[in-house]
This record gives structure tokens, C-alpha cells and sequence, in this order.
């Protein structure tokens, strides 16, 4: 039960590498943040294998030993951990208010760092399928289609990435993508373009997911230069087009852009003072770990500025002890 009395410093939305950094930083500083995570803590890295391009790891790290080490790190210099989902925030006045079920938990200053989710085609059976043949994540269920036959949608990097390491169990992998050229860098379309169990179906998009009972059989796709229509018989459908941010909580008092990502301004500073925003919850461009961790920084550098301004409250949660760095 939280104590009705207390106000934290700084309160932290999301578990990623944009939210770990910040409370490593912001306890670091006395800020005694309290981060608040949903079911899966540690973001999208937790459905990541190897990650081979965060400094300071020459042989690569395990995307959910990072964050857990990560985590480790902040929990070391005093971040409180909880496990819920806000459901309303109130911005009009400090300090914050924000509802998690019936507590309210208050703060001077929030970082908001709640990422970006993976994108779905809305033919309206993904979700349902979710488990029995639609995943979004190879690295997480690409183990269950050993021998079996797959298709990945998407053009991007992380649809590349996805049909090169799916190449290691399923029998057949077809990215179907709606261009016939790919967005993805160089170096990861060389390697799925030259992968020979993989095989491209090109200008094309998927118009439906055909199931029974036991779930995917296989897709329907329409190739849209010709309006051509074909099956394709599977047992997987990876989908992989991009993400969208997480930014619903926020509407209508933070500015978003028109995909619905956090505009910051001077650094990670939201239109609200004392609201920070960091990793891809506000960044459409980069979407990098590295990136995540580096604004997560500065969010909790800038928020730890503004409590330096705010008078004296004796009810913060430094003075309730809550922050306690572990030596
Ligand atoms: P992305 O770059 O936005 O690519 C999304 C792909 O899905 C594009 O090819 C897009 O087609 C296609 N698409 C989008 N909406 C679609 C729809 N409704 N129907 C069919 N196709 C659709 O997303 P991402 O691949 O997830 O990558 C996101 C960011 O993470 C990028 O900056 C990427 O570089 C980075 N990333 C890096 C690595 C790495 O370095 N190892 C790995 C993964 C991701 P169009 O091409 O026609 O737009």
C-alpha cells in the first residue's frame, strides 16, 4: 500500500534500457526514483538473442542479461521497483498524480520511457492467433517451428533479422514485403537476399490469415501491381512492421507527433515541465538501445535540475528513506 503522505522525487514509466538508465542515474542523484513496469519488464531487448552493437560488450550480450544487469545496476543505488499498469495521469497540477487500480502514487517529476509496441496488419483474427501461428517475435517462438513453414512480413530490419534467424528451424521462409525493394540497411538485406532458404515475394501484401481450430494454416496475399491473389500454406505467420509508440496514457495533455510519438524538446523536455520523455517512446529515428539509454540519462540529468529549483518538501520520498543505495 502506498503512503498517501509521500511524494517522489521522480517517478519512472518503463522497464527498458531508456527506463533502467534513468533510474540508474536518477538514484545515483538522490532523485529516489520509484519505476513503475508492466508484466514483462526489461522492454523489447528481453525478446532479443544476441545484441552485438551496445558498447562495451566486444562478444555481444544476451538482450535479457543486459537488462538484467541493467535492472541490477538501479536497484543497486536505491530505485524502487513496482509491477502495474498506470491507467490515468493527471499533468494539471504538481505534484503528478497517476492511478494504478485504486492507489495514486505522486510525483514532482515523471520520465516517461513506456516504448513502443510491435505494429499488427488489423485483419482482425492476429491477436486471437497470437500463440497458435502469429508471433511478432522470432527470437522468442521461432524455436516452435522446426521443420515447419513460415512467412515474415516486412521489409524493414527487424524483418530481415527475424527470417535470417527463423532460417535456423522452420523448413521454408518467404517474407512477403509490399514493395519490391527493402527498407532495411545494407548489410542485413545482403544477408537475408543472399540466404538461400529464404525466398521473397515482392510488391505484395497480406489480405488475410487463414487458421483452423489448431490455428495458422496460411495467408492469402494480393500482389498489388498485378492484383494477382495467391495462398501460401504455413504453419507461422511472423509479423514485423515496425512499432508504435506507447503513448495512449498521454493523450491530449502531452504533445505527439502524428504517429503518436512524444514531442521533446531541448533534450527529453515534454510541453509539461517536469514530464521527461526518453528511448522510443519519442524517437522515431534511431530506436536504438544505445539511443534508449543515452536519452534515459538525460531525462533523469534534466529532471534531477528541475527538483533542484523546487522549495523544500518534507514529505519527498528521500526524506521517508525510500531511497537506499545497496553497498
Ligand atoms: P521499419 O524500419 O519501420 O520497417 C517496417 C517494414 O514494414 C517496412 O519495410 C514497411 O514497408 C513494412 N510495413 C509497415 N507497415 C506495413 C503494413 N501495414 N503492411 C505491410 N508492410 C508494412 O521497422 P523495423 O524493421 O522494426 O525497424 C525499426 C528500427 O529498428 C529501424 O530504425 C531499424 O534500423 C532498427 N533495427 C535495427 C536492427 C539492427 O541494427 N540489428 C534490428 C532491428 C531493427 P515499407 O518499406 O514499404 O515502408
Amino acid at each position: 500500500m502506498t503512503n498517501p503522505d509521500m511524494i517522489y522525487e521522480t517517478i519512472i514509466l518503463g522497464s527498458g534500457p531508456a527506463g533502467l538508465t534513468a533510474a540508474i542515474y536518477a538514484a545515483r542523484s538522490r532523485c529516489c526514483p520509484l519505476l513503475i513496469h508492466g508484466i514483462q519488464p526489461g522492454g523489447q531487448l528481453t525478446t532479443t538473442t544476441a545484441v552485438d552493437n551496445f558498447p562495451g560488450f566486444p562478444e555481444g550480450v544476451d538482450g535479457p542479461d543486459l537488462m538484467d544487469k541493467m535492472r541490477r545496476q538501479a536497484e543497486r543505488f536505491g530505485t524502487q521497483f513496482i509491477q502495474g499498469e498506470v491507467t490515468r495521469i493527471d499533468f494539471k497540477e504538481r505534484p503528478f498524480r497517476l492511478w494504478m487500480g485504486d492507489e495514486i502514487y505522486r510525483c514532482l517529476s515523471l520520465i516517461i520511457a513506456t516504448g513502443a509496441s510491435p505494429k499488427l496488419l488489423d485483419l482482425g483474427n492476429e491477436e486471437a492467433l497470437y500463440g497458435r501461428g502469429v508471433s511478432v517475435c522470432a527470437t522468442c517462438d521461432g524455436f516452435f517451428y522446426r521443420d515447419r513453414e513460415v512467412i515474415v512480413v516486412g521489409g524493414g530490419d527487424t524483418a530481415m533479422e527475424e527470417a535470417v534467424f527463423l532460417t535456423r528451424f522452420a523448413s521454408k521462409v518467404t517474407v512477403v514485403h509490399r514493395r519490391n525493394s527493402l527498407r532495411a540497411t545494407p548489410v542485413l538485406a545482403e544477408r537475408a537476399l543472399t540466404n538461400k532458404a529464404i525466398s521473397f515475394k515482392w510488391d505484395s501484401v497480406v489480405t488475410e490469415i487463414l487458421a483452423d481450430a489448431s490455428g495458422v494454416t496460411g495467408i492469402r496475399m494480393k500482389n498489388i501491381r498485378t492484383a494477382e491473389e495467391s495462398e501460401i500454406p504455413c504453419d507461422g505467420v511472423f509479423i514485423a512492421i515496425g512499432h508504435q509508440p506507447n503513448t495512449e496514457l498521454f493523450a491530449g495533455q502531452l504533445e505527439m507527433d502524428d504517429d503518436g510519438y512524444l514531442l521533446t524538446r531541448n533534450g527529453t523536455e515534454t510541453n509539461i515541465p517536469g514530464v521527461f520523455a526518453a528511448g522510443d517512446v519519442q524517437d522515431n529515428q534511431f530506436r536504438q538501445a544505445v539511443t534508449a539509454a543515452g536519452t534515459g540519462c538525460m531525462a533523469a540529468i534534466q529532471a534531477e535540475r528541475f527538483l533542484d529549483d523546487l522549495p523544500y518538501d518534507p514529505n519527498l520520498s528521500c526524506q521517508k528513506g525510500v531511497c537506499r543505495t545497496k553497498v
